[in-house]
């Protein structure tokens, strides 16, 4: 019987089911290599005739046992876990996007990613336009090139809090012929399942709440295996015509539904090595064991600052898509019912000074680069991950320099708000 089982139970039991006398728990891999028994067996693997194991650079059972799990999280097809976060959003579009294609993103993104999507795939020949995810559907559709491939975006973005329009952006993408990729890293699974607002492919950090205890550094690629590259076979000639290093095989139809993720792990992989480590997927499925838990209360905590920073004299204004009277409280309740994320920004009053002073009294949050840990923490964004960042770029990215992200964790609501306000009188 196939059960239909809640996100809860997915968190716990999803992507590994033991047979008879079977470790309960994932068993970690520890091997690069893979043995067998002629060498017609391994070459039906290295044709892709046959699917197993044969180097961990490519895959590992235990990495696949967590991709499987993010995937029935997420209610995908296929998945692939990445070495990091910014491995998996890059494969995401080079897995559909070659030298002379354009992309279209959303410009509140990751700073991480809009280096590696304005800097380093540019200088790939990969060109992006950026453009707001307020702007109208017009604008959006105005954005559209013969050459372009894909649609990128965050659920909620990190920092600028922003929650992306779904609607709109699946509309236009799929009415230019293009997937929407979007980086679910905040919303979770737990809070947001992109492919049910028709998203097509999601991409996470599993760096932040999935692992959510800061101990390793990963990322994952799902395909919900509802767009239909052969549709738009023009397009994609990477998935729907030969691939000459794999004795011209044609992805689309050799996988089907599995084409996307087959051919980013057969290619790209093998070409470029950002693989999980055995152990690190390990941890990162401790994380997902709680992930359910972990959410709910990182929401709470969030959600109970973010009203205490909302009337405080020395803060300037709050963003929280959570809170109500948020520019985006309304696409937050659509599409995150249940909760958005433990992340909020705000801005203290006295600008950039004021921020910096404020940071070095906190006690409970530490200044790290990092959120969606199970230990609060804050950043000052501009002068941190988006220092690299014009004035003009870091007003696009939606953020000024009194902006301070902090990210609440699993700690005492009550002794985050103490925190907080002794930082903040000073
Ligand atoms: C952190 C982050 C990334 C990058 O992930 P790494 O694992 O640090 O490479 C990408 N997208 C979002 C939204 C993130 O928060």
């Amino acid at each position: 019987m196939t059960m239909n089982k809640k996100i809860e139970t997915i968190c716990v039991q999803g992507g590994y089911t033991p047979k008879n006398g079977e470790p309960r728990q994932i068993p970690i891999y520890q091997s690069t290599t893979f043995k067998y028994d002629t060498s017609e067996d391994m070459g039906k693997l290295f044709d892709l005739e046959a699917s197993g194991y044969f180097y961990s650079r490519l895959q590992n059972p235990t990495c696949d046992y967590v991709a499987a799990k993010i995937c029935e999280l997420e209610g995908g097809v296929a998945a692939m876990l990445t070495s990091s976060g910014q491995a998996a959003n890059f494969f995401a579009i080079f897995n559909i996007a070659n030298a002379g294609d354009h992309v279209i993103s959303s410009s509140t993104i990751y700073g991480g990613t809009f280096n590696l999507f304005s800097v380093t795939m540019k200088k790939m020949g990969i060109d992006f336009t950026f453009i707001s995810p307020d702007c109208t559907e017009q604008e959006l559709n105005a954005a559209f090139r013969p050459n372009t491939k894909a649609v990128f975006g965050e659920t909620i973005a990190n920092p600028a809090l922003t929650v992306i329009d779904f609607d709109k952006f699946v509309r236009a993408a799929h009415s230019h012929g293009v997937p929407v990729i979007i980086d679910n890293t905040f919303a979770t699974p737990v809070n947001c399942r992109p492919f049910e607002f028709g998203v097509d492919i999601v991409t996470h950090a599993t760096t932040k709440y999935m692992d959510g205890h800061g101990t390793q550094v990963g990322g994952c690629i799902v395909d919900s295996g509802n767009f239909d590259w052969m549709a738009h076979k023009e397009k994609f000639p990477g998935l729907c015509t030969p691939d000459d290093s794999y004795h011209g095989i044609v992805y689309t139809e050799k996988f089907g539904k599995g084409a996307y993720i087959t051919k980013a792990t057969a290619q790209l992989m093998r070409d470029f090595g950002s693989t999980a480590a055995p152990q690190s997927a390990f941890l990162v499925n401790l994380g997902l064991e709680s992930l359910h838990v972990r959410m709910k209360r990182h929401c709470e905590n969030g959600l109970a600052v973010a009203k205490f920073l909302k009337n405080h004299p020395n803060v300037d204004w709050v963003t929280y898509p959570g809170l109500e009277g948020d520019k985006y409280y309304d696409l937050a309740q659509k599409y995150m019912p249940n909760g958005t994320c433990g992340v909020v920004s705000f801005g203290v009053k006295g600008g950039r000074k004021a921020a910096e002073a404020f940071m070095k009294r906190l006690k409970v949050y530490a200044i790290e680069t990092h959120v969606a840990d199970a230990r609060s923490c804050c950043l000052h964004p501009a002068s941190a991950t988006h220092r690299q960042l014009s004035e003009q770029e870091l007003v696009a990215a939606g953020i000024g320099p009194e902006l301070v992200r902090l990210s609440c964790g699993l700690e005492s609501a009550d002794d985050l708000i103490a925190d907080l306000d002794q930082a903040l009188r000073g």
